[in-house]
């Protein structure tokens, strides 16, 4: 039994658009199906004018003709649903975005915490970026799921039947061809936007989002998927800077004491060391968003409760709270290091 408050699907999406009074909210870009990719921003933007771009500010040796230290926000860029049945970010957000409308989440509870801590940030929220994906997968949650099922709801079968599986439909793309049933990981086109060819984005949804990081100098931007039983898992990222996964680090240290403190954890792990070997880690739509601004970025992991998989299933109020946490340590350590800096 599916709770209310868990609202996943792009209708639901689609009436928050039209509905929300205090977030500015636009069409990003539609879709490669031609659907619309929400965007809902809380707190005001800052007009910045930068002299460079990120790149060419590092080889200026002098970031601020990128990045502005006057700026008064931090700006967070909080992304759900880049795989389509990977619903937990989208109820988080859809949740978040309840609870700064209205002051109270999907549930009928007050969190008035988290409100104080996104008061101090700007916040942007993409509920669901991979429209496309999502519209294929017919579950709201893949809570109660078996591995085989959630393999076909996300990486779907190939043309005789079998399912493509992770990371092995990783070996085709765009797989659109080649696949029998098209798993909600791809758009209509079959691209997978956590792996576009990012210097010349195959997909319009990849190229819209880099081009809004940019242009809102994002200071963190999470990518909030399912890792089948992960608990709570911000992922390092590859081809960054080690003061990056720092960070991150300290944002999971930070959201593992908090969340103990009610039955739940983060994983914190040590930091990675350098990208090597004959086959290196990818470099994926989390560093290539760090590359245009500077922007912590992270794949965020939660729990998928899937009842044949190894490691603990988590409950739909255990995922959301974990998102929850998440949001307000983030808010809170970027208002925090911003403060600092100056
Ligand atoms: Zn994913």
């Amino acid at each position: 039994m599916i709770p209310e408050y868990w609202q996943t699907d792009l209708e639901t999406v689609g009436r928050w658009a039209a509905k929300c009074s205090r977030a500015e909210v636009r069409c990003l870009t539609d879709s490669a199906g031609g659907r619309p990719v929400w965007l809902f921003a809380y707190g005001e933007k800052e007009e910045l004018h930068p002299a460079a771009n990120y790149n060419s500010a590092c080889g200026a040796h002098d970031v601020t003709a990128y990045l502005d230290r006057r700026r008064k926000k931090p700006v967070i860029l909080l992304i759900g649903a880049e795989h389509g049945q990977e619903t937990e970010g989208t109820a988080a957000l859809i949740n978040l975005i309840s609870l700064l409308e209205t002051g109270v989440d999907l549930a009928g509870h007050p969190n008035a915490p988290l409100c104080r801590a996104a008061g101090k940030v700007r916040l942007l929220m993409i509920p669901v970026m991979n429209p496309d994906g999502r519209a294929r997968v017919k579950p709201a949650a893949m809570i109660g799921c078996t591995n085989d099922e959630l393999r076909y709801w996300g990486q779907g079968t190939w043309l005789d039947g079998s399912l493509c599986r992770w990371p092995d439909c990783k070996k085709v793309h765009p797989i659109r061809e080649a696949a029998g049933f098209l798993g909600g990981y791809f758009n209509d086109d079959g691209v997978n936007l956590m792996h576009d060819q990012f210097f010349h984005p195959m997909a319009g949804e990849t190229a819209a989002l880099l081009q809004l990081a940019e242009q809102e100098h994002a200071d963190c931007v999470l990518h909030l998927h399912g890792g089948t039983n992960s608990v709570n898992d911000l992922l390092y990222t590859s081809y960054v800077l080690l003061e990056i996964n720092e960070a991150l680090r300290e944002l999971s240290i930070r959201c593992n004491r908090r969340a103990e403190q009610e039955n739940n954890s983060f994983s914190v792990r040590e930091l990675p060391g350098r990208e090597c070997g004959e086959t290196p880690p990818s470099f994926n739509l989390a560093s290539a968003i760090h590359h245009v601004c500077g922007a912590v970025s992270s794949v965020f992991e939660s729990n998928e409760g899937i009842i044949d998989a190894p490691g603990t299933q988590q409950t739909y109020s255990e995922i959301l709270r974990g998102h929850m946490i998440l949001f307000e340590e983030t808010c809170r350590m970027f208002w925090e290091r911003q403060n600092q800096t100056r």
